[in-house]
Formats: structure tokens, sequence, C-alpha cells
């Protein structure tokens, strides 16, 4: 007979909870099965012991109709109910939540909706349009459907955005950190140093039980097949498609493995040569005196950077670009914090072909913390986007003015507006002068020669009523190139007129990006770090601008959403 763990028994419950979820039942009971699956999971006694002692009963979150399935469960091996579940809903339904983003509810709106049962009909609608016309989803949720699908198909070959990979190692981190035997989990690699395109994901175990971390590791829910299992690593591909590399070390090995495996190769290449001429040794295993062998001991990676002398170096920025030398120096930039941002500038509404509607955008800008959000919508030349007409434009100024009046947070009024063809903006300038905050955005006409398109850019660049040139490349990571671009121009010219150049968040473009972005502070340009949501839930993906301007070595100073909403005003106003 099959031996449950909490763990496992906390699966079932949750694929339970799933199962129920797609086919609509009610609330209230599929609530049930989560809590009572996270009552077990943090239960410090062995759910097996509970069953034989009969006091399953007695565990605060698993009332007595769960009770009596988990006897079942635990006594013969199988539950009936589960199967029976798995029997009446159509398997493509299940297959299709191995699409990341794609949740039970999601798939069983596709169902109800569209009549969508398998994952090729799922593609089908996303490539004919018809997903964006579902309550709460948009064109993004199209294009990461197919993304997703994309992935699938390519079963772990293909590299994936770091949206995704921060998505997978955060739900595998709060796994393992739940297990008894764990004693530290981080992620590692590029991932932690926040590259824009993901091979593999890296995670690093502190363990003194590293064969019990790996027995659950390659049963989670998750795991599609094991690829390698060493007693130090183990490498497994998820139903998603990505390929994730686990490494088990001893707790005292902990941090130096973590900073080994974090990377670049290139930054531990340089540490090791500093190392080196002060009588240090560093590798996986640990930091030793090169004369006697001796461990020096490590509790956090700031130890290993003071024991060669060097403030910390954080992993956004080990790439061996100079950043050791300027650690050496003192020179090391204080680079923007996680919690530093104060506002997202760049947010689109229902007004547009945003899903939520502006008081929608308040709440989680408030739950953000944030002091201050620009409401930016796209202009009227946008069809496609349903841009705003200037009547359109100036009802929406009166909507916000009234919520403003309710609100603490400050809501900027402003618009994403096209800049056309001919390098025109899509308002004229008295529309424009009305706004707090005018991005200038490229969305037609990417084929222009090189020449053109830097005109047309640098005309917006020129004007006084546009304060942010919105993902400055057009790239698309992956899947469209930069438009072509004289971008030292583009640079030279926002320096000139005081021009603020956008690192666009979403992980699909990451533009600026890192190389860009150190560019622009080395010539004085200010960057706003914006995420473009066009969902709420998107607007978490600041963390990722955020990572890009670390890579870029950007600080406070540098990045004007980071400042207050005073300061923030008087840039506007003055620039
Ligand atoms: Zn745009
Ligand atoms: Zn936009």
């Amino acid at each position: 007979m099959k031996k449950f763990g909490n763990i496992e028994v906390a699966w079932v419950l949750d694929e339970i909870a799933a199962l129920l979820e797609i086919k609509g039942e009610d609330i209230f009971k599929i609530r049930a099965y989560q809590r009572a699956a996270r009552a077990i999971e943090n239960l410090d006694v062995d759910i097996t012991d509970l069953f034989r002692q009969k006091k399953l009963n007695g565990i605060s979150g698993v009332g007595k109709n769960i009770a009596a399935k988990l006897e079942e469960l635990l006594s013969t091996g199988r539950l009936i109910y589960l199967e029976k579940l798995r029997g009446e809903i159509p398997p493509g339904l299940v297959e299709m939540m191995n699409v990341p983003g794609v949740g039970p509810k999601m798939a069983r709106t596709f169902y109800e909706k569209l009549g969508i049962s398998s994952l090729k009909e799922l593609e089908d609608a996303a490539r004919g349009k018809k997903i964006r016309s579902l309550p709460g989803m948009g064109s993004k949720t199209e294009l990461n459907i197919l993304r997703g699908i994309e992935m699938l198909k390519s079963g772990g070959r293909g590299r994936i955005t770091l949206g995704l990979a921060w998505t997978v190692a955060d739900s595998l981190l709060n796994f393992l950190r739940s297990l008894p035997w764990v004693v530290d989990a981080e992620t590692a690699g590029s991932t932690r140093r926040m590259k824009e395109a993901i091979g593999d994901i890296d995670i690093v175990v502190g363990t003194e039980e590293p064969e019990k971390v790996a027995e659950v590791f390659i049963k989670h829910p998750q795991v599609k097949e094991v690829l390698a299992h060493g007693s130090t690593k183990i490498s497994v591909l998820l139903k998603f498609g990505v390929q994730v590399d686990l490494r088990l070390v001893r707790p005292d090995e902990f941090w130096t493995a973590l900073h080994h495996f974090t990377g670049s190769k290139e930054h531990n290449v340089r540490l090791r040569e500093r190392a080196h001429k002060i009588g240090i040794k560093i590798n996986e295993y640990g930091l030793f005196k090169t004369d006697s062998d001796e461990r020096i001991p490590v509790s956090g990676e700031e130890d290993i950077y003071t024991a060669l002398g060097l403030a910390y170096i954080p992993p956004e920025l080990r790439e061996d670009r100079g950043e050791v030398f300027a650690a050496e120096e003192g020179r090391l930039p204080h680079v923007i914090g996680y919690d530093d941002m104060k506002g997202d500038l760049h947010l689109h509404s229902n007004w547009s072909d945003g899903v939520n509607s502006i008081e929608q955008i308040v709440e989680q800008a408030k739950k953000m913390g944030y002091e201050y959000i620009a409401i930016t919508d796209h202009s009227r030349s946008l069809g496609i986007a349903r841009g705003l007409s200037t009547e359109r434009l100036t009802e929406q100024q009166e909507v916000i003015n009234a919520l403003q009046k309710e609100e603490a947070i400050h809501i900027l009024t402003g618009v994403e507006a096209d800049i056309l063809a001919n390098g025109d903006m899509d308002y004229p300038d008295e529309i424009l002068a009305e706004k707090d905050v005018v991005i200038g955005s490229i969305h037609s006409g990417f084929r222009q020669d090189k020449e053109k398109i830097t005109e047309r850019i640098i005309s917006a660049i020129k004007n006084e009523h546009v304060d942010i040139i919105a993902h400055p490349t057009g790239r698309l990571i992956g899947r469209r190139d930069p438009y072509e671009v004289d971008m030292d121009r583009i640079f030279e010219m926002a320096a000139k007129y005081n021009t603020v150049l956008e690192i666009n968040s979403s992980p699909d473009r990451l533009d600026l990006n890192d190389l860009y972005v150190r560019q622009a502070k080395e010539m004085g340009i200010k960057i706003a770090i914006n995420t473009d949501a066009h969902e709420v839930i998107r607007m978490n993906e600041i963390r990722y601008g955020i990572g890009t301007a670390r890579r870029g070595w950007l600080e406070e100073e540098d990045v004007i959403n980071t400042w207050d909403y005073d300061k923030l005003r008087r840039f506007l106003k003055n620039r």
C-alpha cells in the first residue's frame, strides 16, 4: 500500500479543491479542502500517527467530512471520491492547468463560455483572439497562453521569461521551506541575478537530511520527469516544461553554495583571483585559509565579501562588469531596493484596453503601499486598443478628479500617446498640456528605416509636453527584435531635453535592458520604472523592472518614481 506523508495528503486535498473549482462547486466547499490542506501541511506530527490514534477529527481546520475521506485514504491508499471527480472532468481541462497562469477558475471559464476542453482548442481560441472577450481577460492573457503552450511543447528546451521563472521558483521555495528538514532554501543562478531570459531554474537547499528532501521533491505534483537523481543534485522537468536543478547541501555550506550557484561564472572567477591574492580559498563548499585549510565561518553572503575585504555586491551586479573593482575602490553604487518604488506611472484601465476600473487600480496601488499612480490609457489612433478620443480623455480626467477628492493616494492624470508615423503626437499640444504625465510610445510603423524611426522618437523627446518615452526599443523578448533605432542619438537627445526613458517591467519587454539602462545613467538620463499593467495583478511585475534597474546600477536619484510625490511633481513641472 502507498504510504502518505503530510505533504502528499495535502496535495490530494489540493487536487480535490482544484477539480471542484473546475466543476464550479460551492466556494465554501472548495475553501474547506484548501484550508485542510494547509493545516495538514503545517502539522508538526505525522498524519499517519494521528490516524492510528484516531485523532484526525482533532486537527483544527479539518471538518468531519474531510476527516472521513482522510481515513479512507490512509487506510486503503485510495479515495473513491477523488477518482470519481477525476472521471467527471474532461482530462483536457486538467491538462490546461499545466499552462502557466491557467488555474481551475480560468479553465472552467474557457469550458463554459467557449466550450474549450483541450489544449489544442485553447490554442486555437487564443490564436483566434477569442480569449480577450472573456470577463477579466485581455490580449495579454492570450499572449501568455500561447507562450505557455509553446513552452509545454518545447519540453524545457527553450528559454523562459524572468516572470515565469520567478513564479515557478516562488512556489517551489514555499513548498521546500515548509518541509521540516529544510534549514534554508533560496533561488540561485540567473533567476536570482534577474537576467531577462532564463534557461534552467536553480534552487539551493541547506539540509541535514538530503534524502528526505529529495524523496518528497521528486513526487511534487508539478514534476513530470526526473532527469537526474544524485546525492547532492536533482534535476527535474516540470509539467510547465521548465527544468529545475535542486542542490542539496549541508547547512554550514549553504551560503557559499548559494553564492557559487548564483554566479555569474565570470564574477566568481574575479572573486577567486582576489581571494588567491590574500591567501583565501573560496568554492561552493566554503571559505578557507589557504595555508592552514581552516574554515572561515560564513553565516550570510555578506560574510564572503567581508572576508575578501569588499563591500557586499548584490546578485544583480555579479556580471563581471566592473563590480569587483568598484567594490575594491569603495565606489559600488547604492542600487535601489525592491521596496523603494513610490508609484507606477504607466497603467491602463478599462477606459482603453485594460481589464480593471480606475477604482480597482487605486485599490491595488494602496495595497502595494504606493504614494501615487498615473492612469495612462491609449490615445485615439490606437483603435485596436480602444484608444481614447479627446472627448473621452476629458471625461476620464473629470472622473479621476472626482475620485481624487475621496482618495489620499495621488492619482495623476496621464495618457500613453502614440508617436505617429510622421513624428507628431496623437493629440494636439493643448490636450497634452492638461495632463500630469504624458508618455510617448511607438505602436505602429515598426518597419520604417533607422533614420526615420530615430527622428520620430526624437521629435517626441523634443516635445515639451512629453515626459516619458515608453518601451524605447519596442522589443518583445524572444518574439520581436528591437526596431531599427539609433540608441546613441536617443540617449543624447533625452539627456539634452531632460526626457525620461522607461524601463518597462513586463517580463516580455524589460525595455530598456540592463546595458542600455547603465548607459543612460552614465549620460545623466532619468529613468521611470513602470509596469504598463493592463490588469491589476500585473502591477506586481514591478519587481522585474527593479531587477533590471539594479543590473543597470541605478540609484534612487536616477529613478523618478522612487521619489516622493512633491519631488516628482516639481520635476515634472520644471523639466
Ligand atoms: Zn505601449
Ligand atoms: Zn502602455
